[in-house]
């Protein structure tokens, strides 16, 4: 007897194999059975009739850590289908860190992660893993964040990490690697990360390697780039991996509306600096802007000392004023097409673009970003607002698909869910990419789509007996229907659900039956 069948359905196992037709037997956690169970009893049969069987989507770049602490149903990430989550992720989150950096870094975090409870114990990876195991409805994978062990080694200050503070800092990474961490990230314009070097960064690395783990690097661009080996943020990436030999991964790597079409261009300094030794990944979402907060916008020095400091600064005139010169200063051109996602204490501006209401206010742009920092406790979170011309957002759609047609891509969501205003990927970048994509732009097989999205990321990343629909294996199962899976989010309307995605299984509990989530969290903390 199974608690659980899935019959009739079309089987993608997830290792890019032809999908055919069979059952899938479940019991407790794992996948049971593969075949005709016809003659089986089942305490629950799901009728897939018509429709795909496929491995739960494993979500390689996530920042959802904040917002599965207050809302663990967390349905805009299982109802994609997706059923393991990464978190730690652009080098910032919550641990290890003890109580005291904890509020700090959740403080400084606010606009991105939301307002978990502030009295969690943090100070380990250990701790931090054992908040969400079989309490929330996604498996959760973490990464050690450089930003967040910087905190923890040297606090909030421009000073590199070296001699002892470096020592500290490594321990931490072996720590958290050996408490089941997968690898260690670093991220482009998450304070104190930034203040960091290419030597420290390689050096934390050694770690990463001597526990055959990943280093995912997002490169940082506007933050210190002098700072960057090569003065820009892939070669940095590229030089700790050749230096310490660590795996890499480049975090969501794509073309942007000003790149469209150029995919080579965003390869050359990848190509140029690669060696033999390198052993190099990607990872996508399928959108042409993407989403932050307002605070990494300010600038270096104005950074010091962390979140006390920088309200401190904030509300004095003179000091706010020049802040806001040199944000105004700076030739950034996304600066100009912000749309704000979350504002906490004043949610009737979320939706609303900077230099709309820099024109309201009479401000200049740098001068509104600061007053909105202040009159939210930092917290203030935006999103890139996407070109108007649908030529070019054609074009993206044929360069990510390009993309991920390479055998060294996966799929991801960067899930940024604070605020009534969040980024579209936040509801729809798997279905976006399975439905929309694969259908308008074609180049992809479903199963070699399925591969990028489940045993692609559960290999490179060591999830033992995930991914795949296999005898053994946990069953994190997805169904969908093949020829109406679709987003249905958009920049406008973001808080919308996908469509032809009926049931979601995590650890053999059925997490969403017939497109309503159960309330069942049987999400582990893997691996
Ligand atoms: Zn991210």
């Amino acid at each position: 007897m199974f608690d659980l069948v899935i019959a009739g359905g079309t089987i993608v196992d997830g290792t890019g194999r032809a999908g055919y037709r069979g059952d899938v037997g479940v019991s407790g956690e794992v996948i049971q059975a593969i075949g005709d169970l016809s003659r089986s009893e089942a305490k629950r049969c799901i009728d897939a009739t018509g429709k795909v069987v496929s491995p739960g989507f494993i979500d390689t770049h996530t920042h959802s850590e904040g917002a599965l602490l207050v809302d663990p149903q967390h349905a805009n990430g299982i109802r994609q289908g997706i059923t393991t989550e990464f978190l730690g992720i652009d080098g910032m989150s919550y641990a290890p860190l003890s109580s005291y950096n904890f509020k700090t870094y959740r403080h400084w975090l606010g606009g991105l992660l939301g307002d978990p409870p502030e009295d969690l114990d943090m100070r380990s990876v250990t701790a931090f893993r054992s908040h969400y195991h079989r309490k929330v409805a996604v498996n959760t994978a973490y990464f050690v964040p450089h930003a967040t062990i910087r905190l923890q080694a040297l606090g909030f200050h421009d000073a590199p990490l070296r001699g002892d503070a470096l020592e500290m800092a490594k321990r931490m990474v072996r720590d958290g690697l050996e408490q089941g961490a997968i690898g260690f990230t670093t991220g482009g314009r998450y304070y104190p990360g930034p203040w960091g070097d290419t030597d420290e960064i390689a050096e934390l690395c050694t770690a990463v390697r001597e526990a055959g783990k990943v280093y995912m690097c997002e490169p940082r661009s506007l933050q210190i780039a002098s700072r960057a080996f090569g003065k820009h943020g892939v070669s940095e990436g590229m030089e700790a991996a050749r230096r310490s030999g660590a795996k890499l991964h480049f975090a969501h790597y794509r073309t942007a509306p000003e790149t469209a079409g150029r995919i080579d261009t965003i390869m050359a300094p990848i190509e140029a600096a690669r060696t033999p030794e390198h052993d190099i990944t990607f990872d996508i979402y399928p959108y042409p802007t993407g989403s932050s907060i307002a605070i990494s916008y300010l600038p270096d020095d104005a950074q010091e000392g962390g979140p006390q400091e920088i309200l401190r600064r904030l509300k004095d005139p003179a000091e706010r004023r020049k802040i806001a010169d040199v944000i105004d200063a700076r030739e950034e051109p996304r600066l100009s097409a912000i749309v704000f996602s979350y504002m906490p204490h004043a949610p009737e501006l979320e939706g609303t673009r900077l230099r709309d209401l820099a024109a309201k206010r009479g401000r200049s742009r740098g001068e509104v970003l600061c007053e909105l920092l202040l009159e939210q406790n930092l917290k203030v979170g935006y999103l890139g607002e996407p070109p108007e011309d649908q030529a070019v957002w054609a074009q993206l759609g044929r360069d990510f698909m390009q993309l991920l047609a390479r055998p060294d891509y996966m799929v991801c969501s960067d899930i940024t869910p604070a605020g009534n205003h969040p980024h579209p990927r936040c509801f729809g970048a798997f279905p976006r990419f399975l439905g929309r994509l694969r259908r308008e732009v074609g180049t992809l097989s479903l199963e070699a789509m399925v591969h990028r999205m489940t045993d692609r990321p559960a290999r490179r990343f060591g999830l033992t007996g995930r991914g795949r629909i296999e005898k053994g294996y946990f069953a994190d199962l997805v169904v969908f229907d093949e020829a109406t899976v679709n987003d249905t989010a958009t920049y406008h309307e973001p808080k919308q659900f996908p469509i032809g995605i009926p049931y979601v299984v995590v650890n053999g509990a059925v997490a969403v039956d017939d497109e309503r989530c159960t309330g069942v969290f049987a999400g582990q903390a893997v691996p």
